[in-house]
């Protein structure tokens, strides 16, 4: 869901490979339709982050920038509006002559080309792609789908699916639930995503119980299961990944050197 975390934590994530010595880059999808955040109210949807080549984007890629510390473009930036007029200018322009346009090919192969043009441009080992909305919301849907397809694209070793969910604690009794979680995970495996990673946000760390329990229900390996638990300033975020070993968990899955680095200079 919004507001749980999944910018600092892709930002974070990205920021450990960058100090392995891989080039990476940071997409934000925003399934809205308006083309960007730049005629959006500011209260309901936070600052609008403008890029050096003038783009009003979401705020998510301030967080990007200023972890990664790079400067990021306006195609960092995709929603549902820009992704539906570039096929409808398309489609005006003839390029799909003879063709029904459809949801399913058009607008999922429109979606993977411009996220496959950005890696391009960044010559990025690895591109980071974070999903906004939540899992199960119709504006997602066309955003899942072509992420599903990207791993028979680019084949299931070159892809890692992580699932960012929302772990509450009961006040009451002081337990963990891991409900929703098992929901939402079921949630996108009926969309055919298994995910490879969890990263459980909570106001606590998720100890070890929980862990397993997540793992058991999510088929989810242990070392997959990540403590995204609350800190007190964003900027220990990546220390805290790094200590549950998500770096070299990702690394792993696609098939990458693990390499040793600091995070004294952070
Ligand atoms: P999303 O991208 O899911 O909408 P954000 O990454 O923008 O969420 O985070 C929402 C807010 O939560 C941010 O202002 C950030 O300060 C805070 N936040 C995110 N992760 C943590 C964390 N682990 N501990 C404390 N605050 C966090």
């Amino acid at each position: 869901m919004s507001g749980i975390g999944k910018g600092i934590t892709t930002a974070s994530l990205a920021m450990l490979l960058k100090k392995m010595g891989y080039t990476v880059t940071i997409v934000k999808i925003d399934p809205y339709l308006n083309k960007d955040a730049g005629t959006m109210n500011p209260y309901m949807h936070g600052e609008v982050f403008v890029t050096d080549d003038g783009g009003e984007t979401d705020l998510d890629l301030g967080h990007y920038e200023r972890f990664l510390g790079i400067n990021l473009s306006k195609e960092n930036n995709i929603t549902t509006g820009k992704i539906y007029g570039s096929v409808i200018e398309k489609e005006r322009k003839g390029v799909f002559l003879g063709q029904t346009v459809q949801i399913i090919p058009h607008i999922t192969n429109e979606i993977k080309d411009q996220l496959k043009d950005i890696s391009k441009k960044y010559s990025s080992d690895v591109t980071f792609v974070e999903i906004g909305g939540t899992v199960g919301d119709i504006e997602s849907l066309p955003f899942l789908e072509a992420a599903r397809q990207m791993s028979i694209d680019l084949g299931k070793e070159n892809v890692v699916y992580i699932h960012i969910a929302y772990i509450p604690l009961l006040p009451n009794t002081g337990e963990l639930k891991t409900k929703p979680l098992q929901h939402s995970v079921n949630e996108l495996r009926r969309i055919g995503i298994q995910p490879d990673m969890i990263f459980g946000r909570s106001t606590v760390p998720i100890n070890e119980e929980i862990k397993s329990k997540i793992s058991l229900f999510t088929n989810v390996p242990m070392n997959g299961v990540i403590s995204t638990h609350d800190v007190d300033i964003i900027y220990e975020v990546p220390i805290m990944l790094k200590k549950e070993g998500a770096d070299k968990y990702i690394v792993q899955k696609l098939g990458l050197n693990y390499r040793e680095y600091s995070l004294d200079d952070w």
